[in-house]
């Protein structure tokens, strides 16, 4: 008998829920539906951006699965465990999920340091050892004791991108994030946004209404059209084989 035939067989290791999962998630506002039947997932460490015109239900979704709004049906899960149906709801601050908008929402009154501590617990000198490390990967050590009002747009960008991502979040929810940044910035701020969030493994969830955007950032794009998934896949997928004519118009403006 060969070794290979009597090694032990070791058991299978069960497979690893996504990071987030989304189950047939409804939302109608005044009798309108503006979800209607959403499911996707993202794995571990995967950046997903949720693409689509204005209008067609990106926040929505972003907010119900930060928990400020509540689906009229479906159901979300985090690691496997369930987030929230309509009858079960885990608190919004409960969810390790971070958020991070187009006007970047700094505190005006606490310096970059209390910025990006404020969402962290524990010991301080474990905390200031995470904001120091953040602010050096974002290369805004010199700035550590400045005031938001005294850094530019991208430099409070980058603040408000440590300061989302101190706490480790399993996973980050990003609206519009490069919107408010002048046109020439944005796809540098975009790169080292992407290899932040890489070297950090953080699970992101990012919506944007720029094809550009999303084929420079996504592992997995989620095109959305009228509150509803009309395709899904890798970025290259999507441009070469749009699903119809939308889709392909959609894309046709990239250059
Ligand atoms: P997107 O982020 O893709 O631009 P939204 O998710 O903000 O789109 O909005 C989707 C649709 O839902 C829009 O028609 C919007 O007017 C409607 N909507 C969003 N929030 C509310 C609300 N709180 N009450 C009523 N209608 C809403
Ligand atoms: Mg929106």
């Amino acid at each position: 008998m060969s070794l290979a035939e009597t090694a032990p067989v070791p058991p299978a290791a069960p497979p690893e829920p996504p990071r987030l999962e989304v189950q047939n998630l409804t939302r109608i506002f005044d009798g309108q539906v503006v979800l209607d039947d959403v499911s996707f997932s993202i794995p571990a460490g995967q950046v997903t951006c949720l693409l689509g015109p204005s209008g067609c239900g990106k926040s929505t979704t972003l907010r119900i699965v930060a928990g400020v709004d509540m689906q009229d049906a479906g159901k979300i899960f985090v690691d496997g465990a369930l987030v929230c149906d309509t009858v079960f709801r885990v608190p919004p601050e409960r969810r390790a999920i971070g958020l991070m908008f187009q006007d970047f929402a700094l505190f005006p009154h606490l310096s970059v340091a209390e910025n990006v501590a404020f969402g962290l617990t524990g010991p301080r000198a474990e905390k200031r050892a995470r904001v120091e490390e953040l602010l050096a990967r974002v290369r805004l050590s010199r700035h550590i004791d400045s005031y938001p009002h005294a850094l530019s747009g991208g430099e409070q960008q980058r603040v408000a991108l440590a300061r989302a991502l101190a706490p480790r979040p399993r996973i980050l929810l990003m609206d519009e994030p490069f919107s408010g940044l002048d046109e020439r910035l944005r796809d540098g701020i975009r790169d080292e946004t992407l290899a932040l969030l890489k070297e950090e493994g953080t699970a992101v969830l990012l919506v944007t209404h720029e094809p550009h955007e999303a084929m420079r950032m996504a592992d997995q794009i989620l095109l959305m059209r009228a509150g509803k998934i009309v395709q899904r896949g890798a970025p290259y997928n999507l441009y070469n084989a749009p699903a119809d004519r939308a889709a392909a118009a959609f894309f046709s403006d990239i250059n």
